[in-house]
């Protein structure tokens, strides 16, 4: 059967990165004689400019028919007004929403070879292998009210927070089940002390950790878990929390591994696909980094291993994940480092399409 990827180069650095990941993506469907069927479409900035709009409704009809979404960033200074009612960010919110991508989930793997490029000391971060799982579709972000306010002539603003038991109870399950096939340890993270969505969201998680008896849980409070988790890092298995607390935690995890230019991420939810799996959208952790687009100094190796993660995750197809993961491994091996990545002694400076064709050829080799 053909598999049908939408491609969403999006805006910055995206299309540099998604470039070399699509070509990625043949090779391995060249190699496995896999049949995939890959669209293109704009979305974020480009899509805004073009059609009004950071996600045209006609992209949003081929996103539903597809079995999976590739996507680049979106965003940059041209479309940054604060005051814009229309923003390249919606197209990822509306995304989410409508596709009912509900989990993201970041793995954040130390790579030997590349400790250096982090800040934390080599001790803390040597041995690092842990999944953030961040709730994607509910909680502040999209909690109404939202608005700015008007207070006897005052400037006021509020968000909403808000939780309801289905929504918190899938995203932990998912998170149990992981925990189950990995090391088999749990933290949820909340704000259990202040908030009620946390004191929600803490009753449901000590409810589902009774029914997986198998799986080590515990409860972290978000302040402290934003500590442990550069103090402690190695500690750590699968953690899973909420929306706005997982966004942060996230980006704070990319330090681990030395470079957001190394981390993939998928979305996914609940619907199946033809192959049996679920629907998902795989990006990196990264912006668009308009500081470097366009000169070819970006690195697509997070972009490329969020196509292995697609290829895992919406296809099924694990063993094909690997020989890409493995190819990636080999490059950073030989000494091959993006700027991100910090070059020094023993290393080869290789630009982001260098990268991609070093990726490739071992995927070539590999299957000579
Ligand atoms: P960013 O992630 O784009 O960049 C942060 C820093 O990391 C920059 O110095 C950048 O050069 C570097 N960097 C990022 N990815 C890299 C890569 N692959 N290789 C080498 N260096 C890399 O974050 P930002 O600067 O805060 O945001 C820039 C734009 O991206 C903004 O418009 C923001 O809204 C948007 N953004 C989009 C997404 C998304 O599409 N999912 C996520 C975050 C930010």
């Amino acid at each position: 059967m053909a598999y049908k990827i939408l491609v969403l180069k999006g805006d910055g650095i995206g299309p540099e990165v998604v470039g070399e990941a699509l070509q990625v993506l043949k090779v391995v469907a060249r190699n496995a004689a896999l049949d995939l069927e890959f669209k293109e479409a704009p979305v974020g900035g480009h899509a805004l400019d073009q059609f009004g709009t950071p996600l045209p409704d006609d992209v949003l009809k081929q996103a539903r028919a597809s079995d999976a979404i590739l996507l680049g960033a979106v965003g940059g200074p041209k479309w940054d007004n604060p005051k814009a009612d229309k923003r390249p960010e919606q197209a990822l919110l509306t995304l989410r929403k409508e596709l009912g991508l509900f989990a993201n989930v970041r793995p954040v793997k130390a790579v030997k070879e590349l400790i250096s490029a982090s800040p934390l000391r080599p001790e803390i971060v040597n041995g690092v292998d842990l999944v953030i799982i961040r709730e994607l579709t509910g909680g502040i972000y999209y909690g109404k009210p939202s608005e700015r306010r008007n207070h006897g002539g005052l400037r006021a603003a509020v968000d909403t927070c808000a939780y309801s038991e289905e929504e918190i109870i899938r995203v932990l399950r998912y998170g149990f089940e992981l925990a189950r096939n990995r090391r088999k340890h749990l933290t949820s993270v909340d704000k259990a002390n202040i908030l009620a969505t946390s004191r929600l969201w803490r009753e449901i998680a000590g409810e589902l950790a009774a029914e997986y008896k198998d799986v080590a849980f515990d409860n972290q409070l978000v302040d402290s878990m934003a500590m442990h988790l550069i103090r402690r890092p190695r500690d750590f298995d699968v953690i899973v929390t909420e929306n706005m607390f997982g966004d942060i935690l996230t980006d704070e995890a990319s330090v681990l591994a030395g470079s957001m230019g190394l981390l993939p991420s998928a979305s996914l939810g609940d619907e199946l696909n033809g192959a049996g799996c679920r629907v998902g959208l795989f990006e990196p952790i990264h912006g668009s980094a308009p500081d470097i687009a366009g000169r070819d100094e970006a690195n697509p190796l997070a972009a490329i291993l969020s196509a292995a993660m697609l290829l895992e995750h919406s296809l099924g197809l694990r063993a094909e994940a690997e020989i890409i993961e493995q190819a990636v491994e080999a490059v950073v091996r030989e000494g091959y480092r993006t700027r991100d990545l910090g070059a020094g002694a023993g290393t080869k400076v290789a630009g982001c399409k260098a990268m991609g064709r070093l990726v490739r050829e071992k995927l070539e080799s590999a299957e000579a």
